[in-house]
């Protein structure tokens, strides 16, 4: 197989989304919209995501689930119902996706100690950021001998916050399930709750980490 292909070339190789009949795309368009989104986590609290397993089928007649790590799905395609967001605000991007999924989603939910307090990656706000980014890229013990140390600057690069930053100091956060990661037992919870209409209610026997 030749690797020749310029980019372009492969981009316009790529299928096309295989649009769903008509009667298909309203049902599922009636259903509850649910998406879940990832910013500065490690992917293990959208790996609880998952976790809900084959529970999920028993939501599908009422849920259909849009953006998440259960699909492809790149963009919203229209106004979300509920949404869950794994990680905390570290950068330019993380605020711009954080912003326009708001503005298109009824209930945002906070998901992980990433998302609610910043978590891990806001160890990094007790020290400056160019401190960090001095032991990241210059004094790093990993940096190549004889290597050009430099911090990596390019326009199109999203700039990294001073801080990081947990969701609710950035949008309106409507509610949070806590943990590192939390169990798929709690999303599960949660999003039967809400499809069911009986609204958040997180026991504490699903808040314990001891
Ligand atoms: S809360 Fe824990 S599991 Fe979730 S993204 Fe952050 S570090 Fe990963």
């Amino acid at each position: 197989m030749s690797h020749s292909h310029n980019k372009n070339e492969i981009l316009s190789h790529e299928l096309p989304a295989t649009p769903l009949d008509p009667k298909t795309q309203a049902e599922r368009d009636a259903k509850i919209q649910v998406a879940m989104i990832g910013l500065c986590g490690c992917w293990g609290c959208t790996l609880s995501f998952l976790d809900m397993d084959e529970r999920l089928l028993g939501l599908l007649d009422k849920v259909a689930i849009t953006r998440s790590s259960f699909t492809d799905v790149k963009r919203i395609p229209h106004r979300c119902t509920i949404g869950f967001v794994e990680g905390g605000v570290a950068n330019s991007e993380n605020i711009e996706t954080l912003e326009e999924f708001r503005e298109n989603c009824d209930i945002m939910i906070s998901v992980g100690a990433c998302a609610v307090w910043g978590g891990t990656p806001a160890m990094r706000n007790v020290v400056p950021l160019e401190e960090c980014l001095i032991e990241a890229y210059v004094d790093s013990p990993t940096a190549v001998e004889g290597a050009k140390k430099v911090i990596p600057f390019h326009e199109d690069l999203p700039i990294i916050t001073t801080k990081v930053k947990p969701l609710h100091e950035v949008v309106k956060i409507d509610y949070f399930i806590p943990g590192c990661p939390p169990d798929g037992d709690a999303i599960i919870k949660v999003l039967d709750d809400f499809v069911n209409g009986r609204g958040f209610d997180l026991p504490s026997e699903m808040n314990r980490y001891d």
